[in-house]
């Protein structure tokens, strides 16, 4: 047997009792969202006929800790946690280099990734709130099959949008949200007005994630005791993923390790946020010199190429004006496989963490992140999801940085989900059949020249 500690397990009792909230220590408040006819703050007070009322108060909350309901850790502990930390020994080897790489394994919970850690506690507060019903979009249907998921173990109806292109090419997981019990229908559909109204343009439509939030929000509006739910970019999302981290502080002390690079891949920012903000609130408190990287697409450049600024976060220009990272809500997201990271803004505090340099960001193609995927597969035997690969690929770079310098830094980052249900992108890599999109500056300033201006 091997001395080398490979794994850092946590008990029962360490699963985390309080969900870590970044608003508490930013270096400034979050700038507020806008209204988007008159470019003034807006209260809060809109949201209740959405969300849960306790996921509009952490939304707006300063409070560094929030207390997570018994019953929320009791299906967190169902489902899997506290999840395990791994170190990644024989990619090491693979790569010769004298850095250690660490990762958080959020792929093993039953619906393969970090989403249900947000999707349970929304689902929790919807339940005693008395919300009967939900309605929500999903691209991939990481999302959906998550909500699924926590609105089975619930008792709340679900009903899900999924973009028309996923779901004729990807029926496992549709199946998987009919499975746990949710309606499903592809969008754009004949459910609502607004699906109606792409299908008369189009009857073979595909659908964008844009289009199925709008039938997702209309469905709710229209009907009652219905409520919405979102997967990512809000506050009180990137707060309920901030189990993750917390964890892995403990397991990396188990280790006997204090991180010197912190990873992650980012689409709306919640999985990144989720490993990374428990050990940013030392960096902010002055306490840490780590350095945090995000990853990104090179096909959806939002942090790497696009501006810091208010934008709408619907592609349909029905949500309040957000302050964040954008390549325009009109920019057409390529088709690449990392379904989950085709999102046009990032988290509003995310946003500022890397405006203000607490962050970098870094960009990739398509054919890259698949390499460091196959790469993982042949050395740790684990598959991971096409959005997961971008934290891969990152992590390995430092890794290779770190041969090239000689030294033996410390590397975490954060396997979000597994791809086992995304053969077909391991498929077309294998068959040389991937494209790497990536846009001209024509085409991103063409989405950025048509946002709102507000000083
Ligand atoms: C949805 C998803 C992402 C991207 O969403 P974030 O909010 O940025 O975390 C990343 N990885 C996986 C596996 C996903 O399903």
């Amino acid at each position: 047997m091997s001395k080398t500690q490979l794994k850092a397990v946590l008990t029962q009792d360490q699963l985390p009792t309080d969900y870590y909230n970044i608003q508490h220590d930013l270096p400034e408040p979050l700038p507020p969202p806008l209204d988007p006819r008159t470019l003034q703050p807006m209260s809060p007070e809109p949201l209740l006929r959405l969300f849960a009322k306790e996921c509009v108060m952490q939304e707006v909350s300063t409070q560094e800790f929030i207390p997570i309901p018994e019953e929320v850790r009791e299906a967190y502990l169902r489902l899997g946690r506290p999840t395990p930390l791994y170190r990644a020994t024989r990619l090491e080897q693979k790569l010769g280099t004298p850095a250690k790489i660490y990762f958080k394994r959020e792929d093993l919970n039953p619906a393969g990734s970090h989403k249900p850690n947000t999707a349970i506690a929304q689902a929790y507060y919807h339940r005693k709130e008395g919300t009967e019903r939900l309605t929500t979009e999903t691209g991939a249907g990481q999302w959906g099959s998550a909500l699924a998921l926590a609105t089975a173990l619930f008792d709340i109806d679900l009903t899900v949008y999924m973009t028309r292109a996923s779901y004729d090419q990807k029926p496992y997981r549709r199946t998987l949200m009919e499975v746990y019990g949710a309606e499903v229908h592809a969008s754009p559909s004949s459910k609502t007005s607004a699906g109606k109204k792409f299908l008369g343009q189009d009857p073979n439509h595909p659908g964008s994630l844009g289009i199925a939030i709008s039938e997702a929000i209309e469905d709710c509006v229209t009907h009652d005791n219905t409520k919405y739910a979102l997967g990512s970019v809000l506050n009180h999302v990137l707060t309920h993923q901030s189990v993750i981290g917390q964890e892995a502080k403990l397991q990396m002390e188990e280790f006997g390790e204090d991180p010197d690079y912190i990873v992650g891949c980012i689409g709306g920012g919640s999985n990144y946020a989720g490993l990374a903000y428990p050990f940013m609130r030392d960096k902010l408190r002055g306490r840490s010199d780590a350095v945090f990287v995000a990853a990104e697409p090179k096909a959806v450049p939002s942090t790497t190429r696009g501006e810091y600024r208010y934008d709408f976060a619907d592609t349909g220009e029905t949500t309040p004006l957000i302050k964040m990272h954008t390549v325009g809500h009109s920019y057409q997201c390529p088709p690449i496989h990392a379904g989950g990271l085709r999102y046009h803004g990032k988290a509003p505090s995310m946003c500022m963490l890397i405006d203000k340099g607490f962050m970098r960001s870094v960009a990739y193609t398509q054919n890259e992140i698949m390499d460091a995927g196959l790469l993982l597969a042949q050395t740790e035997g684990i598959v991971p999801a096409p959005e997961s690969n971008h934290a891969v690929k990152a992590a390995v770079d430092i890794a290779l940085e770190c041969k090239r310098k000689n030294e033996a830094k410390t590397i975490l980052f954060n396997l979000s989900g597994h791809g086992l249900l995304d053969l077909k992108a391991y498929e077309d890599k294998l068959a040389n059949k991937l494209i790497d999109y990536e846009p001209d500056s024509a085409a991103l300033g063409k989405a950025l020249e048509s946002l709102p201006v507000v000083r």
